[in-house]
Protein backbone atom coordinates (compact mmCIF):
# COMPACT_ATOMS: atom_id res chain seq x y z
CA UNK A 1 0.00 0.00 0.00
CA UNK A 2 1.15 3.78 -0.96
CA UNK A 3 1.09 6.12 1.90
CA UNK A 4 -2.12 7.32 0.83
CA UNK A 5 -4.01 4.15 0.85
CA UNK A 6 -2.30 3.53 4.11
CA UNK A 7 -3.59 6.62 5.74
CA UNK A 8 -7.32 6.00 4.13
CA UNK A 9 -7.09 2.01 5.65
CA UNK A 10 -6.08 3.61 9.17
CA UNK A 11 -8.85 5.88 8.79
CA UNK A 12 -11.61 3.39 7.89
CA UNK A 13 -10.05 1.25 10.61
CA UNK A 14 -10.36 3.82 13.18
CA UNK A 15 -14.37 4.74 12.04
CA UNK A 16 -15.30 0.85 12.00
CA UNK A 17 -13.11 0.24 15.58
CA UNK A 18 -15.23 3.74 16.97
CA UNK A 19 -18.34 2.23 15.75
CA UNK A 20 -17.62 -1.16 16.77
CA UNK A 21 -16.62 0.06 20.18
CA UNK A 22 -19.57 1.89 21.03
CA UNK A 23 -21.80 -1.01 19.94
CA UNK A 24 -19.44 -3.24 21.97
CA UNK A 25 -20.76 -1.10 25.17
CA UNK A 26 -24.06 -0.91 24.04
CA UNK A 27 -23.69 -4.77 23.99
CA UNK A 28 -22.47 -4.80 27.46
CA UNK A 29 -25.00 -2.48 29.53
CA UNK A 30 -27.84 -4.50 27.67
CA UNK A 31 -26.52 -7.56 29.13
CA UNK A 32 -26.43 -6.27 32.58
CA UNK A 33 -29.35 -4.30 32.60
CA UNK A 34 -32.94 -4.57 31.26
CA UNK A 35 -35.60 -2.33 32.56
CA UNK A 36 -38.25 -4.56 30.84
CA UNK A 37 -37.84 -7.54 33.06
CA UNK A 38 -37.58 -5.23 36.52
CA UNK A 39 -39.92 -3.15 35.29
CA UNK A 40 -42.41 -6.61 34.88
CA UNK A 41 -41.26 -8.20 38.05
CA UNK A 42 -42.17 -4.92 40.05
CA UNK A 43 -45.75 -4.66 38.34
CA UNK A 44 -46.13 -8.34 39.21
CA UNK A 45 -44.84 -7.97 43.12
CA UNK A 46 -47.06 -5.00 43.34
CA UNK A 47 -50.25 -6.47 41.97
CA UNK A 48 -48.85 -9.37 44.72
CA UNK A 49 -49.26 -7.12 47.59
CA UNK A 50 -52.37 -5.24 46.57
CA UNK A 51 -54.08 -8.50 46.50
CA UNK A 52 -52.42 -9.68 49.93
CA UNK A 53 -53.74 -6.58 51.35
CA UNK A 54 -57.19 -6.61 49.49
CA UNK A 55 -56.99 -10.51 51.18
CA UNK A 56 -56.76 -9.09 54.68
CA UNK A 57 -58.99 -6.60 54.56
CA UNK A 58 -61.65 -9.09 53.60
CA UNK A 59 -60.62 -11.42 56.33
CA UNK A 60 -60.69 -8.81 58.98
CA UNK A 61 -64.36 -8.17 57.95
CA UNK A 62 -65.23 -12.00 57.99
CA UNK A 63 -64.18 -12.20 61.54
CA UNK A 64 -65.87 -8.65 62.33
CA UNK A 65 -68.95 -10.37 60.89
CA UNK A 66 -68.35 -13.44 63.20
CA UNK A 67 -68.32 -11.54 66.30
CA UNK A 68 -71.60 -9.49 65.26
CA UNK A 69 -72.82 -12.87 64.63
CA UNK A 70 -72.10 -14.09 67.76
CA UNK A 71 -73.72 -10.95 69.37
CA UNK A 72 -76.68 -11.10 67.72
CA UNK A 73 -77.40 -14.28 68.88
CA UNK A 74 -76.47 -13.51 72.58
CA UNK A 75 -79.28 -10.59 72.14
CA UNK A 76 -81.78 -13.05 70.75
CA UNK A 77 -81.13 -15.23 73.02
CA UNK A 78 -81.83 -12.74 75.99
CA UNK A 79 -84.68 -10.86 73.77
CA UNK A 80 -86.75 -14.21 73.40
CA UNK A 81 -85.15 -16.74 76.28
CA UNK A 82 -87.61 -15.51 78.47
CA UNK A 83 -85.58 -14.88 80.99
CA UNK A 84 -86.24 -10.95 80.76
CA UNK A 85 -89.38 -9.84 81.31
CA UNK A 86 -89.09 -5.97 82.13
CA UNK A 87 -90.89 -4.19 79.03
CA UNK A 88 -88.23 -1.36 79.19
CA UNK A 89 -85.45 -4.11 79.81
CA UNK A 90 -87.27 -5.82 76.51
CA UNK A 91 -87.58 -2.53 74.64
CA UNK A 92 -83.47 -1.84 75.24
CA UNK A 93 -82.56 -5.12 73.87
CA UNK A 94 -84.83 -5.09 70.84
CA UNK A 95 -83.46 -1.75 70.34
CA UNK A 96 -79.58 -3.19 70.15
CA UNK A 97 -80.13 -5.87 68.33
CA UNK A 98 -81.58 -3.77 65.39
CA UNK A 99 -78.88 -1.55 65.63
CA UNK A 100 -76.69 -4.58 65.26
CA UNK A 101 -78.34 -5.90 62.54
CA UNK A 102 -77.91 -3.04 60.69
CA UNK A 103 -74.09 -3.15 61.03
CA UNK A 104 -74.22 -6.64 60.00
CA UNK A 105 -76.40 -5.33 57.01
CA UNK A 106 -73.75 -2.45 56.15
CA UNK A 107 -70.39 -5.06 56.87
CA UNK A 108 -72.18 -7.59 54.16
CA UNK A 109 -72.02 -4.77 51.89
CA UNK A 110 -68.43 -3.95 52.58
CA UNK A 111 -67.76 -7.79 52.56
CA UNK A 112 -69.56 -7.81 48.61
CA UNK A 113 -67.00 -4.94 47.53
CA UNK A 114 -64.34 -6.55 49.01
CA UNK A 115 -64.71 -10.02 47.09
CA UNK A 116 -65.00 -7.30 44.02
CA UNK A 117 -61.82 -5.85 45.19
CA UNK A 118 -60.10 -9.66 45.44
CA UNK A 119 -61.49 -10.49 42.36
CA UNK A 120 -59.86 -8.24 40.04
CA UNK A 121 -57.24 -7.88 42.14
CA UNK A 122 -56.29 -11.61 41.74
CA UNK A 123 -56.76 -11.04 37.60
CA UNK A 124 -54.50 -8.11 38.23
CA UNK A 125 -51.88 -10.37 39.56
CA UNK A 126 -52.50 -13.45 37.17
CA UNK A 127 -52.07 -11.00 33.74
CA UNK A 128 -49.03 -8.89 35.51
CA UNK A 129 -47.76 -12.73 36.01
CA UNK A 130 -48.17 -13.71 32.53
CA UNK A 131 -46.30 -10.48 31.46
CA UNK A 132 -43.46 -10.86 33.91
CA UNK A 133 -42.60 -14.21 32.34
CA UNK A 134 -42.92 -13.22 28.73
CA UNK A 135 -40.70 -10.66 29.31
CA UNK A 136 -38.13 -13.35 31.10
CA UNK A 137 -38.40 -15.31 27.91
CA UNK A 138 -37.90 -12.36 25.97
CA UNK A 139 -35.02 -11.51 28.22
CA UNK A 140 -33.62 -15.06 28.06
CA UNK A 141 -33.55 -15.18 24.00
CA UNK A 142 -32.13 -11.56 23.61
CA UNK A 143 -29.00 -12.44 26.07
CA UNK A 144 -28.22 -15.32 24.14
CA UNK A 145 -28.09 -13.45 20.54
CA UNK A 146 -26.37 -10.40 22.74
CA UNK A 147 -23.81 -12.86 24.18
CA UNK A 148 -23.25 -14.03 20.69
CA UNK A 149 -23.09 -10.21 19.76
CA UNK A 150 -20.39 -9.61 21.91
CA UNK A 151 -18.20 -12.68 21.03
CA UNK A 152 -18.46 -11.76 17.57
CA UNK A 153 -17.96 -8.19 18.17
CA UNK A 154 -14.53 -9.20 20.51
CA UNK A 155 -13.29 -10.89 17.79
CA UNK A 156 -13.27 -8.08 15.41
CA UNK A 157 -12.52 -5.68 17.86
CA UNK A 158 -8.87 -8.01 18.24
CA UNK A 159 -8.53 -7.54 14.18
CA UNK A 160 -9.21 -4.40 13.83
CA UNK A 161 -6.65 -3.56 16.30
CA UNK A 162 -4.09 -5.67 14.74
CA UNK A 163 -4.54 -3.83 11.52
CA UNK A 164 -4.41 -0.83 13.19
CA UNK A 165 -1.26 -0.95 14.86
CA UNK A 166 -0.07 -2.72 11.40
CA UNK A 167 -0.95 0.00 9.67
CA UNK A 168 0.19 2.91 11.82
CA UNK A 169 3.66 1.02 11.82
CA UNK A 170 3.88 1.28 8.02
CA UNK A 171 3.46 5.63 8.43
CA UNK A 172 5.77 7.59 9.10
CA UNK A 173 6.19 9.66 11.78
CA UNK A 174 5.30 13.06 10.10
CA UNK A 175 2.52 11.47 8.42
CA UNK A 176 1.36 9.93 11.57
CA UNK A 177 1.66 12.88 13.50
CA UNK A 178 -0.75 15.09 10.73
CA UNK A 179 -3.45 12.34 10.50
CA UNK A 180 -4.20 12.34 14.35
CA UNK A 181 -3.99 15.84 14.67
CA UNK A 182 -6.90 16.10 11.22
CA UNK A 183 -8.49 12.84 13.26
CA UNK A 184 -9.04 15.05 16.30
CA UNK A 185 -9.97 18.04 14.51
CA UNK A 186 -12.11 17.09 11.30
CA UNK A 187 -14.12 14.98 13.55
CA UNK A 188 -12.67 11.76 12.39
CA UNK A 189 -12.31 12.64 8.81
CA UNK A 190 -8.74 13.50 7.93
CA UNK A 191 -8.72 11.96 4.91
CA UNK A 192 -11.16 12.89 2.27
CA UNK A 193 -11.46 10.98 -1.19
CA UNK A 194 -11.59 13.23 -4.43
CA UNK A 195 -15.39 12.74 -6.21
CA UNK A 196 -15.88 14.14 -9.81
CA UNK A 197 -12.66 16.31 -9.43
CA UNK A 198 -13.63 17.62 -5.85
CA UNK A 199 -12.80 17.13 -2.28
CA UNK A 200 -15.86 14.89 -0.77
CA UNK A 201 -15.71 16.25 2.27
CA UNK A 202 -16.10 20.02 1.28
CA UNK A 203 -16.82 20.14 -2.38
CA UNK A 204 -13.65 22.61 -3.34
CA UNK A 205 -12.80 21.38 -6.49
CA UNK A 206 -8.99 19.99 -6.77
CA UNK A 207 -6.97 21.15 -10.06
CA UNK A 208 -6.16 18.04 -12.51
CA UNK A 209 -2.19 18.12 -11.52
CA UNK A 210 -3.46 17.76 -7.89
CA UNK A 211 -5.69 14.75 -8.62
CA UNK A 212 -2.28 13.13 -10.74
CA UNK A 213 -0.14 13.48 -7.65
CA UNK A 214 -2.91 12.10 -5.30
CA UNK A 215 -3.56 9.22 -7.67
CA UNK A 216 -0.03 8.16 -7.42
CA UNK A 217 -0.38 8.17 -3.70
CA UNK A 218 3.58 8.66 -2.25
CA UNK A 219 2.67 12.28 -1.24
CA UNK A 220 0.40 13.83 1.40
CA UNK A 221 -1.81 16.48 -0.52
CA UNK A 222 -4.04 18.70 1.21
CA UNK A 223 -7.61 19.88 0.09
CA UNK A 224 -7.06 23.60 -0.55
CA UNK A 225 -10.62 24.17 1.10
CA UNK A 226 -10.49 22.24 4.19
CA UNK A 227 -7.86 20.94 4.77
CA UNK A 228 -7.75 17.28 4.78
CA UNK A 229 -5.48 14.75 3.00
CA UNK A 230 -6.68 14.18 -0.04
CA UNK A 231 -7.27 10.29 -1.80
CA UNK A 232 -8.03 8.92 -4.91
ZN1 LIG B 1 -11.90 19.62 1.38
Amino acid sequence: MNLVALLWHLQTTDAELDDKTRRARQVEDALANDPAVVAARAANDDAHKRLGATRAQLHDRELEAQTLDAKITEIEMRLYGGRVTNPKELDSLEKDLQMHKRLRGALDDKRLGLMDAVESAQKHADETARAREQSEIARASALEHLARERDTLGARLGELNAARERTRGALNADALRLYEQLHKTKAGRAVAPIKRDACSACGVGTPTGLIQRVREGNEIVLCSGCGRILAA
